[in-house]
């Protein structure tokens, strides 16, 4: 039986133990320690944030900035249709409502004509969202400048969820550092890990500060407890902060070793009829945390679900690319601004295995049971060469 291949797994170097252990040893196994501090810092030496709170989750980072930029209940925000459900709970954890906006082709990120559509027809109505969120997806920046420049055209904070994409640039600097508030995540699937994880960054020290006063219960300053607000318990474990910093030392390593993945996959499959690779736009670098692929059934001879199932029965995960959420039952009500692109990415779009860790002959699998499939037939083994 053939070993399983997943889709992204944690990837440890050779620091994070050593961090670890220094953790237990000055008995600092709390959600507040030197490691925390130190992994705030790191994290704006390497991506260019003035900025960061370490917190527990990108989620929980999510839900700090919606309440930092004032979103309560009632308001409306909006919100990248074609993303995981995490980007737009927290807006509903407030109170809020997301309003959905399609993506375009260049980026599979939001479509930054739709938002300025959507913000005019907002404005005639006298109603502006509170915030925009807009996700960078699957290690590829969104369009940010013109984004951006809808935004403060209304005077609208964006926030960016970069929970897929720490290692990408755009023209030059890191998506998550242009808005009024950035976030990341360090789940077990992403491009570096803490386990569970997440950062917060702002170009405002008043809001970093503000981020981790509500995320330790919102304590006021008194030898007493008291609070005049409602905080949370979101900290990050100066445990993790440990794992985190031993991961940030080799994040450019992992960035190269997801774009070598997508270079394999895009030099062999590339060549088959059908198979469309996510593009990446000229503004920047994508990571390619996870290679995406579309399938054109009629040219490809199989559609994306009989790719999918043919993996896996040779225990190799791949999964659709994200249901869009104007789709999920659970925000049926929302309204939605856009046509059918991130709705055609779903319905042909895969995710290829994608882990920094894959070997050669784990790729090698990938590739083989996917050409298989197009030329139906387990004989046609000749672009393993290839590897
Ligand atoms: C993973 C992810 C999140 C949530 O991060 P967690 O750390 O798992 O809470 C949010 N948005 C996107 C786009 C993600 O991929």
């Amino acid at each position: 039986m053939n070993k399983p291949i997943l889709l992204s797994t944690p990837h440890i170097g050779n620091y994070e133990l050593d961090f670890v252990k220094e953790a237990f040893e000055t008995n600092w196994i709390a959600p507040v320690g030197p490691h925390v501090d130190a992994f705030e810092q790191e994290f704006c030496q390497i991506t260019g944030a003035a900025y960061a709170a370490a917190v527990s989750s990108g989620t929980a980072a999510l839900h700090l900035a919606l309440r930092l930029v004032g979103v309560e209940a009632g308001d409306e925000v909006f919100c990248s249709t074609l993303t995981f459900t995490a980007t737009a709970n927290p807006i509903v954890y407030q109170g809020a409502k997301p309003i959905f906006i399609d993506s375009d082709r260049i980026s599979w990120n939001m479509n930054p004509d739709l938002l300025r559509e959507a913000l005019e027809q907002r404005d005639r109505l006298g109603k502006l969202p509170k915030a925009v969120i807009v996700v960078h997806l699957y290690g590829q920046s969104a369009d940010i400048d013109p984004i951006l420049a809808a935004c403060n055209q209304y005077d609208i904070p964006l926030i960016e969820d970069a929970a897929e994409s720490l290692g990408a640039t755009y023209k030059g600097r890191s998506p998550g550092t242009f808005g009024r508030i950035g976030i990341y995540s360090f789940n077990g699937n992403k491009i570096i890990t803490t386990s569970g994880g997440g950062m917060l960054v702002s170009p405002e020290p008043e809001l970093a500060a503000k981020a981790r006063f509500l995320a330790t219960q919102a304590r006021d300053r008194a030898p007493h407890y008291q609070h005049s607000e409602i905080g949370y318990n979101y900290r990050l474990s100066n445990v993790l902060a440990g794992i985190g910093r031993g991961q940030l030392l080799a994040l450019n390593e992992r960035v190269a070793a997801r774009r070598h993945n997508f270079e394999m996959y895009a030099s062999t499959l590339g060549k088959l009829p059908g198979l469309e690779f996510m593009p990446e736009a000229n503004y920047g670098r994508s990571t390619r945390w996870l290679t995406c692929l579309t399938i054109n059934s009629e040219a490809f001879g199989a559609n994306r679900e009989q790719v999918r199932l043919a993996l896996a029965t040779q225990q190799i995960e791949s999964r659709p690319v994200w249901k869009p959420l104007h789709l999920q039952p659970v925000f049926s009500e929302c309204e939605y601004f856009g046509g059918a692109v991130a709705e055609d990415l779903f319905a042909h779009g895969l995710c290829l295995p994608s882990g920094s860790n894959l070997t050669s002959e784990e790729l090698a699998r990938v590739i083989d049971g996917i050409t298989t499939v197009h030329y139906g037939t387990h004989k046609n083994q000749n672009h393993l060469l290839l590897l």
